[in-house]
């Protein structure tokens, strides 16, 4: 029998505005640091405990940026800014608003993959809520311990499949902390109405098994009913302690991934981000190309590397948008290919899961050149995980039947990136119209500054969770992410797209998140998985839900 949870939700330490002294310059939820007024300094007993001089929150970025900028690596970038979250939230906050392009990659891909990597050994403070297969039969009352009683949206993972990292157990932790980041700073979700949970149901990564100093639990990983048990049991405490929650499912290997969603997603109020949340980025993104090449999408005909969740997810997802615009159903299939690790999903497979067979194509079978050669894309994109699928023979097989070849290079982190920006440019002699999963640097080729578009899952599921909490929806459904997309795609403003722009940028994320949560609320009221609200309503729910970080 295991031992009871003694539950610590009401200790007495937890409301922050009676803290004084030293106990208030200390606690994250609270502190302004050296921001402090003079008044306050009186009234909350920090006379003293402070230098004198009474700076302003912009002073404290300022000195946050001088700092950061001064770090050596990304990784150290990382730990500095986790320090920060830990000591101050709304400094934390305020930075990484302010400053999202040069923050974003590094509390989230790029850098937080080798943040997962190196988490038991870079690890100061725990953030999150740990279940692991020794809670079986309790995880309601570890969920009882976490101290807010408002959780609006939960980020899960099981560690499993980190970015194109592979397994790394419980240190995929990082992922939720740093997506969570992202919904506040990006959508406006109150940081105390986050919840990063990781499931651990072991890991099989043999290096963090081999590592004394990894932090979960040190034993293979369990599969079949016990696993289903565990996530099975995580479902059903979290909908019961937090009833309004959101649950983001978050880089779980590819089959469970679809197979929780089937499961799930008309029991509980959830969705799949590597799944539907990247179909419905690189849907904006290739419909953000077809502006640009002023050609309709349904006009198109798009082969995927990769036949895992993120493509599967997007192929999916593509075929509802060319049938919103008009194609039956034969017909929008008939433009969409894809190739795994061993070729075109061809109707001579006999390996292949229903959710493939149905893309199947009666071509001959061969590897991804052979593919571009008998079913001659116009877009080309890559989920793979593997790094060089996209060779210069890949790259120049689109350019030699496509004045501008649509190519995106989707896997995460940067070193699994099916090719580099600069080889999408060189290759097609800078006519590829690219985007990636990971950022990558201008690039100038005969001359011309070529920006690669960052095809980032952050564009979406911000928005699209802060219209689903705004509605109240019971559901997310595939025709939120389609609105999502679509309405993310017209954010590019002509004058980008020329620039090879397929994505705003960064610095208009939160307007493009509070655009893309208004049309997601109306969709869940549209599709009656809302009650009826008019869009006026809808949008001042979500101007009174959005936190901003001041003092
Ligand atoms: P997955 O493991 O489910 O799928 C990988 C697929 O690639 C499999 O179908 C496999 O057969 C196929 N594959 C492997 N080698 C291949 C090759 N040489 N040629 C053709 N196909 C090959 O993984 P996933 O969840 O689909 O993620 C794949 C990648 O997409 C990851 O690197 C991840 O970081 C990235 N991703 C990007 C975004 C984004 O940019 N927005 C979002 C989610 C995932």
């Amino acid at each position: 029998m295991k031992a009871a949870v003694t539950p610590i939700s009401d200790s007495p330490s937890s409301n922050p505005d009676e803290l004084r002294g030293l106990a208030r310059l200390q606690d994250a939820r609270v502190t302004k640091g050296t921001a402090f007024t003079e008044e306050e300094r009186d009234r909350h007993g920090l006379r003293g405990l402070l230098p004198p001089r009474v700076m302003t929150m912009q002073h404290q970025v300022d000195r946050i940026m001088e700092n950061l900028r001064a770090k050596p690596s990304p990784l150290e970038k990382y730990i500095l800014l986790v320090a920060l979250q830990n000591r101050n939230e709304r400094l934390f906050f305020r930075t990484l608003i302010d400053n999202i392009d040069e923050i974003m990659p590094l509390v989230y891909t790029p850098t937080v993959g080798e943040a997962c990597l190196r988490y038991a050994h870079i690890f100061r403070e725990p953030r999150g809520l740990f279940v692991s297969l020794d809670d079986l039969g309790r995880v309601d009352q570890l969920l009882r311990n976490w101290p807010e009683d408002d959780v609006a949206v939960i980020v899960v993972t099981d560690g499993q499949r980190i970015l194109g990292l592979g397994d790394l157990g419980a240190n995929g932790m990082g992922i939720p902390v740093g997506k969570l980041a992202l919904y506040t700073a990006c959508a406006g979700v109150h940081p105390h109405k986050c919840l990063p949970v990781v499931i651990d149901a072991g890991t099989n990564n043999e290096a963090l098994l081999a590592d004394p100093l990894y932090l979960g639990l040190p034993r293979k990983r369990v599969t079949g009913p016990g696993y289903d048990a565990l996530v099975d049991e995580f479902m059903q405490a979290a909908a019961q302690r937090f009833p309004d929650a959101l649950i983001q499912f978050e880089d779980f290997e590819s089959s469970n991934a679809f197979r929780f969603l089937k499961q799930y997603r008309d029991r509980y109020r959830c969705f799949n981000d590597d799944i539907q949340g990247t179909a419905a980025v690189t849907l904006a993104g290739l419909l953000g190309a077809a502006r640009a090449l002023e050609t309709p999408l349904e006009e198109m005909r798009i082969l995927f590397a990769g036949a895992g969740s993120a493509a599967l997810g997007t192929a999916g997802l593509t075929l509802k948008a060319l049938m919103a615009r008009g194609l039956p159903e034969h017909e929008a299939r008939a433009r969409i290919a894809l190739t795994d690790v061993d070729g075109l999903l061809t109707t001579r497979r006999s390996d292949l899961a229903p959710e493939r067979k149905v893309f199947a194509k009666d071509l001959p079978d061969g590897g991804l050149l052979e593919s571009i050669r008998h079913f001659r894309p116009h877009m080309l994109i890559g989920a793979t995980g593997v790094p060089g699928v996209f060779s210069q023979a890949v790259v120049q097989a689109m350019a030699e039947h496509n004045a501008r070849p649509v190519i995106f290079a989707l896997s995460n982190p940067t070193s699994r990136s099916e090719c580099t920006a600069e080889q999408a440019y060189s290759w097609s002699d800078g006519r590829a119209l690219f985007a990636s999963g990971s950022p990558f640097a201008p690039v100038e080729i005969n001359g011309v500054m070529r920006r690669p578009a960052q095809g980032n899952n952050v564009y979406i599921f911000p928005g699209v969770g802060m219209g689903a909490l705004a509605a109240c929806a019971s559901h997310v459904s595939e025709h939120m992410f389609l609105r999502a997309a679509e309405v993310l795609a017209d954010q590019v403003y002509p004058i980008e797209l020329e620039a090879g722009a397929l994505y705003p940028p960064l610095r208009r994320i939160r307007r493009v998140c509070r655009d893309i949560a208004i049309a997601v609320a109306q969709q869940a009221v549209d599709d009656a998985l809302a009650e009826p609200r008019t869009r006026t309503e809808l949008e001042a729910r979500i101007d009174s839900m959005t936190y901003a970080p001041h003092y």
